[in-house]
């Protein structure tokens, strides 16, 4: 069993002052795999401390100075591909083709970002045309500075590329804080940032939960930005925590996102879509399309397609050739559902599947894929975000009662319109309160788009040229004209 009670600080694996210990555990067998020191705030002013440091210096490289660093980055994780989604699957108990699919979008996203950072050289100094004669005024995108990364621990490497990536591109230093649950993975980010060369206190990562450096982090003075993935209660707690300096926060949290089912659509085609947007990573997906919208005329093929596909769904070794879905990734996330499946019979939601049928794996935090049917919008179950393999089902009659009911929610994270027609498709997307709208595809992100929510989905976007803008801060210089 590993003992992670280090920190990585100014290119350094320093001793952590942190006492408690975390257990590090796989979801599948149940072993600590490591133990983890908790961290302490002492750890997070080193890390700032080093990062501040370094920060006017990786600015002054430039974009195309830096950019060299993102790529051996794509490139050290390329080489690691393997052992990597192996580690992450251990940590995470995601099936092994699932995490294969993370690290391939991550090392695209360091690709992505390194480009972006070339291109940015070329954005700096331009002219600013305006319209009152005898001035002119020139354009830049300066670095935010020095930014907290916070990320959860249901795609590792995943969450973490998409803000490691565009910060270092933008000049910044970071200090990353990975979830304690899934360090594992995270950890070889420090590795390949010695390996890049990276100068020293540009990446810093330290370890431990909430209490120990999370806090002290997100309210650090010295941090200009916090750049957080996760859950409702803890965004709230860190943008409470950055209003009495004004510092700046970027959220990306819950979501509780539809999937519209038209009348025209092939139901076959459609129950593949829902079940990719439900049971992918047993659930634990930020933008899972938990509410299933579905044409009246169309809901009884679709249930009993779906619930062929769910009685067929593989649930073992997230290791073992085969797999569809592993375990959750604590029992701590299986007690969560477990508490919602609860309040879903105290409600008497009509059950399509409860995987009471089911003989799960001995061991493991297993929860067997859920269908509710005709659930009412009142219903918490429609309304919270569940973060785990279960589904729930209304009909609707029409585009507008459709559009209606998928806008019905606190969150806007995404959402998915399934339809034989792309252009009524695209049409009835643009309807759609949310950041990304699917149409006839599974959730891919590629990272060229934009990802983030509307409403109490978050604040601000991650990806694209929008995920580099949010590490930077545009100023000019205004004078007589020359
Ligand atoms: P969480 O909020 O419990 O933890 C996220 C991170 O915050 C962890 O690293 C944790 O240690 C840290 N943290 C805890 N308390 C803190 C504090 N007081 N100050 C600063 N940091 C603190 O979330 P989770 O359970 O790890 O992840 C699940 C949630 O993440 C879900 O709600 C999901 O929707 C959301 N999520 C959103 C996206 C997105 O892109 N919108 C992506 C993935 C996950």
């Amino acid at each position: 069993m590993q003992t992670l009670d280090r920190q990585f600080i100014d290119n350094r694996w320093q001793p952590s002052r942190g006492e408690r210990r975390l257990a590090v555990v796989n979801p599948y067998t149940e072993e600590v795999l490591a133990e983890l020191t908790g961290g302490h705030p002492d750890d997070v002013d080193a890390a700032v401390a080093a990062a501040r440091r370094a920060q006017p210096g990786w600015q002054a490289l430039g974009g195309t100075g830096r950019a060299p660093y993102l790529e051996a980055m794509a490139d050290g994780l390329a080489r690691r591909r393997q052992e990597l989604a192996h580690l992450s699957s251990r940590n995470n108990g995601k099936p092994l083709a699932e995490a294969l699919l993370d690290l391939d979008d991550a090392i695209a996203c360091y690709r992505y970002y390194a480009g972006q950072t070339r291109a940015l050289d070329q954005r700096q100094g331009q002219d600013v045309v305006l319209a009152q004669p005898g001035l002119q005024a020139l354009g830049y995108l300066d670095p935010v500075g020095v930014v907290a990364l916070i990320t959860p621990w249901n795609f590792p490497l995943v969450t973490s590329a998409w803000k490691l990536a565009p910060a270092l591109a933008a000049g910044c230093a970071v200090v990353f804080k990975p979830s304690e649950m899934t360090p594992l993975p995270e950890l070889a980010l420090a590795e390949l940032a010695l390996e890049a060369g990276l100068p020293a206190g540009v990446f810093n990562l330290v370890l431990g939960d909430g209490e120990g450096v999370g806090a002290a982090l997100s309210s650090h003075p010295d941090i200009d930005k916090v750049s957080f993935t996760g859950s409702n209660r803890v965004g709230e707690a860190i943008m409470a925590a950055a209003a009495p300096a004004s510092r700046a926060v970027a959220l990306e949290l819950g979501g509780k996102s539809p999937i519209l089912v038209l009348e025209d659509a092939d139901p076959e085609r459609a129950a593949e879509l829902v079940m990719a947007g439900i049971y992918f990573n047993a659930g634990q997906i930020c933008s899972a399309t938990s509410r299933l919208l579905v044409h009246r005329s169309l809901a009884e093929p679709l249930y009993r397609a779906l619930a062929g596909r769910i009685d067929a769904l593989r649930l073992g070794d997230p290791l073992a050739e085969g797999t569809d879905m592993g375990p959750l990734a604590s029992a701590r996330q299986r007690r969560a559902v477990l508490d919602y499946l609860a309040v879903a019979e105290a409600e008497g939601l009509a059950v399509v599947r409860d995987g009471r049928h089911r003989t799960l794996p001995a061991h493991g935090f297993f929860q067997a894929p859920v269908l509710f049917r005709d659930v009412p919008a009142a219903s918490r179950l429609w309304r919270e975000e569940i973060f785990g393999p279960v589904l729930c089902g209304r009909s609707f009659d029409d585009e507008e009662e459709a559009v209606r009911l998928a806008n019905d929610s606190d969150f806007g994270l995404a959402a998915t319109v399934v339809s034989g027609d792309p252009e009524r498709a695209r049409r009835l997307g643009r309807r759609l309160r949310a950041g990304t709208i699917w149409y006839n595809s599974v959730q891919v992100v590629p990272c060229e788009t934009s990802w983030g929510g509307f409403k109490r989905s978050g604040i601000g976007r991650e990806l694209g040229p929008w995920g580099l803008n949010a590490f930077l801060e545009v100023k000019h210089l205004l004078g007589p004209a020359d």
